[in-house]
């Protein structure tokens, strides 16, 4: 959320950093006789159940620009954390459907960040790390192996149902 001015605390949504937010910033592309022609970009942070306005500091603007200059204007996920290259849509689709979850801009972090029904509250956040990752397949694995079995063995009056 935007900071408010009365008070002394500038957080970034993206990274929770206490730093100073980029509102706006600006980049010249030409001259129109004696005006500066330039593009303009409004800066805010936007995350699902969260805020569509939050602060985002320099640094994390950096990052996310040059994520974006390397992966270039083809790209058609502008979000800094955007994983295309390395896991499957099937995958991606799977880990939206768990609660949104995508990586956090921290990649030594190893972690996804998603949204849990928390249910009285609504969504809270949670990070899942790498390891937290493996386990959970295992377990998908396990509760899927045991439906198998339940279903093999079920009596006759249950099948025909
Ligand atoms: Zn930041």
């Amino acid at each position: 959320m935007k900071t408010e001015a009365t008070t002394r605390t500038l957080t970034c949504d993206a990274c929770g950093g206490a730093c100073e937010p980029v509102r706006r910033f600006s980049v010249v592309v030409g001259h129109d006789r004696e005006f500066v022609r330039e593009i303009v970009f409004d800066v805010r942070l936007v995350s699902p159940y969260q805020t569509d306005d939050g602060d985002v500091c320099d640094a994390c603007l950096r990052k996310a620009l040059e994520y974006r200059l390397r992966t270039g204007a083809s790209g058609r996920d502008l979000k800094p954390t955007c994983w295309e290259r390395g896991v499957s849509e099937p995958a991606r689709e799977t880990m939206r459907c768990l609660g949104a979850f995508g990586p956090t801009l921290a990649e030594r972090d190893r972690e996804v960040k998603g949204w849990l029904n928390d249910g009285e509250s609504g969504a809270s956040s949670a990070y899942w790390s790498s390891g937290r990752l493996r386990a959970m397949a295992a377990h998908f694995v396990e509760v899927a192996d045991w439906l198998d079995r339940r279903a093999e063995t079920a009596d006759d009056a249950d099948r025909d149902r």
